[in-house]
C-alpha cells in the first residue's frame, strides 16, 4: 500500500444521509431471518407496525411462518445500540469514525495489508456487502473478508464450482412441488425453512403419487412428512449417498446417453465408491439392507427427483464432498435440469446469496470471480482500484486462528456475534483480547462479540436498512426502510464509504444510496463477460432511483442482452458439467461406555423453531420465546434411563473446549447415545450455554466450513438444592450471579429468570435493587416446600417461586399474565395459582397462544386430527409453522384409531 492511498481524507467526503429517505404508510419488503427469503408486506400507521405476507412475492406468496408473523415484536428500541463508543466511552460519529481511519492506517502502514481483516455477515444487504468487499479487495491490497455465511453453507458452494464450474443453484422453489420423489436430507425444514415446508406439504396433499424421504438420525418436525424416514448414523449421510451412486452403476441404472453428452468424469466418480455396496453401507448407516434398497430403488425408478440438503450435509469436515456426491447421483441419472429435478442446497441465511454475488469470502473476488489474474486486472480496471488483492485471504475458523497468533491486528465485525457463533468460542474470544483494534457495527448494544469491541458503531436495523437479498433460488428481492434509523444509527454501506473517504478514497466511495451501489455492482457482474459467467445482472444495471425503489423480485441471471439463461448449469470451459471421483468416509464411531455406564455422548446441534442465530433480534419477541423459554439438552428416553436422567433434571454437559450446563428435556426423536442441543443461547442469556465452546475448530479441507454438527462430550448429573423461577416487570440488569444455572427470557411484560442454586440472596438483593420502593411480601409454607416472594407498586412488580423440585414450579404463561394485568383484590389471590405444570411447558401454537399441554389435555378428550384441533382451540390455524407438532403430539398422545386418523 503506498502513502498516497493513506492520506486522511475529511468527513465531508461521505455522502449526506438525507438520501435515505424511509418509505411511509405500506410498503414490500422482505424477511430478515432465513434463506427463504419470503416477501411481507409492513403497514405502520404511527407507531404501530403490522407484517404480514407479501401475496405478490414467489417466494412465500403471502405466507410467513411464525418468525416473519412476529417481526412487529421486534421492531423496538429495548437493547439498541444507538451511538457510537470509543473504548466504552459514548462518542460521535467523527470521533468514532476518526478513530477507526486512524488505527486501520497505523495496522496498514506497520504490518502490512495481511494483518487487516472484516468479517462479514448473511444478514447484511448486498450493498452494504459490495462496498466492504470493494474497499478491502480493491483498495486495501487484502483478500481477507469473510463472513459468517462461511458456517453456513460454504461446502455447497464449493460442492457447485466443481460440479458445475460456478457457484450456481440449479433448482426453484416451484422444482419442490414439482418433483415425484423428495429426498430431505440433513435439514430440519419444517423448523429452519417453514414456509418451504409448508409449499412441500402443500404438493404432496396435490399429488397422492408424490413420495418423500427425509434423511436424519433424529425424528423431527419434517419427518411428519415422510413416507419414509432413514433414521441413519450421525455423519453417515456421505456413505448413503457413496451406497446409491454404487447401487446406480450396480443396476445398470446409469443415464449413458444423457452423461455422455452432458457429464465429465463419470467412470472416475463411479470407481471411487465401489466399495460401498449395500451390506456395506448397512453397517455404516445403522440401516437394514431393505431400506437401503427401499430408497436406492425409488431414486433409480423415478425421473423427477429433488434432493434437498442443508446444514447437516455442509456443516461436516467432509461436507464439499457429501454435496458433490449427492450431486454425483444427479448427474449420473441425468436427474437435472427440468422441472423437479436437481440438487438443491437450500441457504440458512437471508443475504447468503447476495454475499456470494458480491464476492464476499475470501475465497472469492468479485461478481462470481475468482483470484485468477484476468478476474484481478478485470476487476481492478472497473473499479479503478490501486491495490488489488493478488490471492485469496482468511477463511474464518483460519481468520480467527490468525488473530489468536497476533497475525491479524485490526478487524471490523458486522452484524455477526462470532464470540458465539464460531466452533471453538474460547479460543475465538481470546484472538478478539488479542486483537489490536476490534470495530463492531451492530444494531443491538450488548452481544457477546460487542463485549470485545474497541471501537463500537450502531448500525440501522431491520425496518431502517434499505437495499436488497438474494434468496436460495436466486431471486433478488427488495428490503425496504420504513422508519428513521434509532438514534445514532446508520447503514453499514454508510459506514464504509465514510472509512474509505477519511482513507482517501472518497471518489471510489461516493454513492448517495444504495440504488447507486447496486447499479455499479450490477454492472460490474455484465462487465466484460459476453457469456463466460453465469451471474450476470447487466439488465439492472440502468435502474434510475425510482426503478430501484420500485423493483419487483426477480430472478438471475438478467443479463442486458436478455438471452434466455441457460437451461443446464455447464459452465465449466468444457461445455460439460463434472462428477467429482470422491467417497465417503466411515461415520462417527458411536458413544463410548465403561462397562454399562454410558460416559460420553454424540453432541447434535441445531436451531429451535422460534428462533433465529444468537437472538439478537427473535430474543425481543416474547411470543416466540414461549416455545422453549429455558436452555435446555434434549436426550432419548433410553438414553437418560442409562444415565440415570429425568426430564427436569440439571446436566453438565463438556468436553476439552468448554462446558454447558442445561436442564434435561426428554424426546425419542433424538438419536440414542446422542445429546442435542439448541446453537441460539449466549452469554447474555444464560449462564453457560454457548454450545460453539463445544464444537472442536475442525473444518473442511476444501470449503473451510466448520464441523459444526458433532462433537464427543461427557454428560454428568449436577445435584441441585433448590429451583427458582423469577418473574420481573423492568429487566435485571445483566450479571453473572453465582449460581449453578440460569437462563433468562424476555416474556410478555417483563423478564422470566430460571436459576437453579443453593443460595438465591444474590438474585433477590437483584431484585431488590430493581424495585427499591416496591412494598414486599415473603410467604413460607403455603405449599409444601415452596417459597413465594412478590414486590408490588403500581401493580406487581416481581414474582420469585422457589423450590426444590424443578417440576413443581408455577406455569410460566399464568405469571407472565399476572405481570401484565392489574393486580387481583385482595392481593392473597395471587397465591391461588393454577396447579404446577413443568417450565418446560412449550408454547405450541404461537399465533393463537395455545400451550403443549392445552393440546395434549384436547387429544385426551378423543381429538385426532389437525383439523379437530384446530377448530377447538385454533391452532395451527395461523401462519401453520405449528402443524408438524400438532401432528407429532397426536400421534404420540393419542389412542392408535386416532393417529391413524391424523395421518391420513
Ligand atoms: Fe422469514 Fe419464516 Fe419466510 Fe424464513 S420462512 S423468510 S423466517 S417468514
Amino acid at each position: 500500500m503506498s502513502d498516497e492511498h493513506l492520506i486522511a481524507a475529511t468527513a465531508s467526503e461521505t455522502p449526506p444521509l438525507s438520501a435515505l429517505t424511509p418509505a411511509s404508510g405500506e410498503c414490500n419488503s422482505a424477511c430478515p431471518y432465513c434463506g427463504v427469503g419470503c416477501g411481507v408486506t409492513v403497514r405502520q400507521q404511527d407507531a404501530d407496525v403490522t407484517v404480514s405476507g407479501d401475496d405478490s412475492h414467489p417466494a412465500n406468496l403471502g405466507r410467513l411462518c411464525v418468525k416473519g408473523s412476529m417481526l412487529s415484536e421486534t421492531v423496538v428500541s429495548d437493547g439498541r445500540l444507538l451511538q457510537p463508543r470509543v473504548n466504552g466511552v459514548p462518542s460521535d460519529w467523527n470521533t468514532a469514525m476518526d478513530s477507526v481511519a486512524t488505527a486501520l492506517r497505523t495496522t496498514l502502514e506497520q504490518y502490512g495489508p495481511q494483518s487487516v481483516a472484516f468479517y462479514l455477515s448473511g444478514q447484511l444487504l448486498t450493498e452494504d456487502y459490495y462496498v466492504a468487499n470493494k474497499l478491502m479487495k480493491g483498495f486495501l491490497g487484502s483478500g481477507n473478508v469473510d463472513t459468517n455465511s462461511r458456517l453456513c453453507m460454504a461446502s455447497a458452494v464449493a460442492a457447485q464450482k466443481r460440479a458445475f464450474g460456478a457457484d450456481y443453484v440449479p433448482c426453484s422453489y416451484s422444482d419442490l412441488e414439482d418433483c415425484d420423489l423428495l429426498v430431505i436430507v440433513g435439514s430440519n425444514a419444517a423448523w429452519t425453512h417453514p414456509v418451504l415446508y409448508r409449499r412441500m406439504v402443500a404438493s404432496r396433499r396435490e399429488n397422492p403419487d408424490k413420495r418423500v424421504v427425509v434423511i436424519d438420525p433424529r425424528r423431527t418436525a419434517t419427518t411428519n412428512i415422510a413416507d419414509t424416514h432413514l433414521a441413519i448414523r450421525p455423519g453417515s449421510d456421505g456413505v448413503l449417498f457413496a451406497g446409491l451412486l454404487n447401487y446406480l452403476k450396480q443396476d445398470d441404472r446409469i443415464d449413458l446417453d444423457w452423461v455422455r453428452e452432458h457429464v465429465a468424469q463419470c467412470e472416475e466418480s463411479l470407481d471411487a465408491v465401489q466399495t460401498w455396496t449395500v451390506d456395506a453401507v448397512a453397517v455404516e448407516t445403522g440401516l437394514s439392507e431393505n431400506e437401503l434398497i427401499g430408497f436406492y430403488e425409488q431414486f433409480a425408478a423415478t425421473r423427477r427427483v429433488v434432493t434437498f440438503y442443508s446444514q447437516g450435509i455442509n456443516q461436516s469436515a467432509t461436507g464439499t464432498d457429501k454435496a458433490n456426491l449427492i450431486i454425483n447421483c444427479h448427474l449420473a441419472t441425468g436427474r437435472i435440469g427440468f422441472a423437479g429435478a436437481g440438487p438443491f442446497s437450500i441457504t440458512g441465511q437471508p443475504n447468503a446469496m447476495g454475499g456470494r454475488e458480491v464476492g464476499g469470502l475470501a475465497n472469492q473476488l468479485a461478481a462470481h470471480m475468482d483470484f485468477t489474474p484476468d478476474a484481478i486486472d478485470r476487476v481492478g480496471r472497473f473499479w479503478d482500484a490501486p491495490s488489488m488483492a493478488q490471492g485469496p485471504g482468511l477463511k474464518a475458523v483460519d481468520l480467527f486462528a490468525a488473530m489468536g497468533r497476533g497475525d491479524i491486528k485490526f478487524v471490523w465485525i458486522m452484524a455477526t456475534n462470532p464470540a458465539v457463533s464460531l466452533p471453538d468460542s474460547a479460543g475465538v474470544r481470546e484472538a478478539l483480547a488479542r486483537c489490536e483494534t476490534v470495530v463492531v457495527s451492530d444494531c443491538i448494544a450488548d452481544t457477546d462479540t460487542a463485549k470485545y469491541a474497541d471501537i463500537l458503531l450502531p448500525a440501522t436495523g431491520w425496518g431502517e436498512k434499505d437495499g436488497t437479498v438474494t434468496n436460495s433460488e436466486r431471486v433478488i428481492s427488495r428490503q425496504r426502510a420504513f422508519r428513521e434509523p434509532a438514534g445514532d444509527s446508520r447503514p453499514d454501506w454508510y459506514m464504509v464509504c465514510d472509512l474509505a473517504a477519511r482513507l482517501g478514497f472518497g471518489d471510489a466511495f461516493s454513492y448517495t444510496s444504495p440504488a447507486a451501489i447496486f447499479r455499479e455492482h450490477a454492472a460490474l457482474s455484465a462487465f466484460e463477460n459476453q457469456g463466460s459467467r453465469d451471474f450476470d445482472i447487466g439488465a439492472l444495471a440502468s435502474l434510475s432511483d425510482d426503478e430501484f425503489a420500485a423493483l419487483e423480485p426477480v430472478r438471475w441471471p438478467a443479463s442486458a442482452s436478455g438471452v434466455a439463461p441457460p437451461s443446464l448449469p455447464a459452465f465449466h470451459r468444457d461445455g460439460r458439467m463434472h462428477m467429482i471421483p470422491v467417497t465417503a468416509v466411515p461415520a462417527e464411531a458411536p458413544p463410548l461406555k465403561t462397562g454399562e455406564a454410558v460416559t460420553q455422548l454424540l453432541l447434535n446441534t441445531g436451531r429451535l423453531r422460534d428462533q433465529w442465530h444468537t437472538m439478537t433480534r427473535t430474543g425481543l419477541a416474547p411470543t416466540l420465546n414461549r416455545h422453549q423459554r429455558f436452555f435446555a439438552a434434549s436426550l432419548h428416553p433410553q438414553t437418560a434411563a442409562a444415565m440415570t436422567l429425568c426430564a427436569g433434571d440439571l446436566v453438565q454437559i463438556s468436553n476439552e473446549g468448554g462446558v454447558v450446563r442445561a436442564v434435561v428435556s426428554i424426546d425419542d426423536g433424538v438419536a440414542p447415545g446422542s445429546v442435542f442441543l439448541p446453537i441460539h443461547w449466549s452469554d447474555r442469556f444464560a449462564s453457560a450455554a454457548r454450545v460453539s465452546c463445544l464444537l472442536p475448530a475442525i473444518t473442511d479441507a476444501v470449503s473451510g466450513q466448520p464441523q459444526s454438527k458433532f462433537a464427543r462430550v461427557a454428560v454428568e448429573k449436577v445435584s441441585v438444592e433448590k429451583w427458582m423461577l423469577v418473574f420481573t416487570r423492568e429487566a435485571l440488569p445483566l450479571k453473572s450471579w453465582s449460581s449453578d444455572y440460569w437462563s433468562r427470557v424476555r416474556v410478555a411484560g417483563g423478564e422470566a429468570i430460571l436459576m437453579a442454586s443453593s443460595d438465591h440472596g444474590e438474585l433477590l438483593a437483584a431484585v431488590d435493587d430493581l424495585t427499591p420502593e416496591a412494598e414486599r411480601l415473603a410467604i413460607t409454607g403455603q405449599s409444601p416446600g415452596m417459597e413465594r416472594r412478590f414486590w408490588f407498586d403500581h401493580g406487581l412488580a416481581g414474582a420469585l417461586y422457589a423450590h426444590e423440585d424443578h417440576r413443581s414450579l408455577p406455569d410460566p404463561a399464568w405469571l407472565e399474565r399476572q405481570l401484565r394485568e392489574p393486580l387481583p383484590s385482595p392481593r392473597w389471590k395471587l397465591l391461588a395459582e393454577p396447579a404446577a405444570r413443568d417450565v418446560g411447558d412449550a408454547l405450541i401454537c404461537a399465533c393463537h397462544d395455545v400451550s403443549q399441554s392445552a393440546i395434549v389435555a384436547a387429544i385426551g378428550e378423543g381429538l385426532g386430527t389437525t383439523g379437530d384441533l384446530g377448530a377447538k382451540l385454533k391452532c395451527g390455524t395461523g401462519c401453520g409453522s405449528c402443524v408438524p407438532e400438532l401432528q407429532a403430539l397426536i400421534e404420540e398422545h393419542a389412542a392408535p384409531a386416532q393417529s391413524q386418523q391424523a395421518l391420513a
